[in-house]
């Protein structure tokens, strides 16, 4: 096995566990509740989860599906985060490689990813704030981060300025964050991109009383059109 191949399955594992740490990152901060304290318990029996019962994926193959101690079923959607983290973390080394802003890059999309279930399994039109700050501070890390903090501010401000009903604020914060790991080139074709994805289930899907009450989840769409426009790379050196 090559060095190449021994990091990407590290990367692999990286992102399965830091999306097992997004499990309670989406359960607990839309819930106002503490993410380090208590430690995960089962809901059902409160049996506090040992390490051996907590590895990404791997465990609950192993449990089927079900408490260790009560046998209550464990929802699958918990592996199905850890595994697609892993996949998003793979993904994203593959295409920087091996450069100091990998981590942080990597970090950056699954917090966004945990954004767009939060957005998605909430309708409370409520985007935790800190998780948005945190993508500004890991999509800076790299060399051209800081240098994109004027585009995001310019394309945060534009989008203010023209906002229309289906863009909420935390939308254009949640965007803002996204030029700085894109650039400003990518990230326009990006938002052409998000205008046409997001235009169908806006205006038929949704539900009228989400948008009404202003509640469309973008944050999906967001997410999904970050990544594309990221591995494509339409303009190779974001200005
Ligand atoms: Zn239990």
């Amino acid at each position: 096995m090559s060095e190449f191949h021994l990091y990407a399955i590290i990367v692999f594992i990286f992102g399965t566990v830091f999306g097992s740490f997004l499990n309670v990152v989406i359960y607990r901060v839309p819930r106002g509740e503490n993410i380090a304290y208590p430690p995960s318990a089962c809901p059902q029996c409160n049996t506090q989860i040992k390490a051996k019962h907590n590895i990404p994926v791997l465990s609950w193959f192993m449990l089927k599906g079900k408490c260790a101690y009560c046998g209550t079923s464990i929802n699958k959607k918990y592996p199905i985060v850890e595994f697609i983290s892993g996949v998003i973390a793979l993904v994203i080394y593959l295409k920087v490689g091996e450069v100091w802003y990998v981590p942080s890059i990597i970090v950056f999309f699954l917090l966004l990813f945990a954004l767009a279930i939060i957005d998605a399994s909430e309708k409370k039109n409520q985007i935790p704030i800190y998780l948005s700050l945190a993508l500004y501070i890991f999509g800076a890390i790299s060399p051209y981060g800081i240098k994109n903090m004027i585009w995001a501010f310019l394309i945060s401000l534009t989008l203010y300025s023209i906002k229309q009903k289906s863009i909420r604020k935390e939308d254009i914060l949640t965007i803002g964050a996204t030029v700085l790991v894109l650039g400003v080139v990518n990230a326009i074709c990006m938002l052409l991109f998000l205008m046409a994805i997001s235009y169908i289930p806006y205006s038929v899907w949704e539900e009228k009383e989400y948008r009404e009450q202003n509640t469309f989840a973008l944050t999906p769409y967001i997410f999904g059109a970050t990544i594309i426009f990221y591995i494509l790379d339409c303009y190779r050196f974001p200005l």
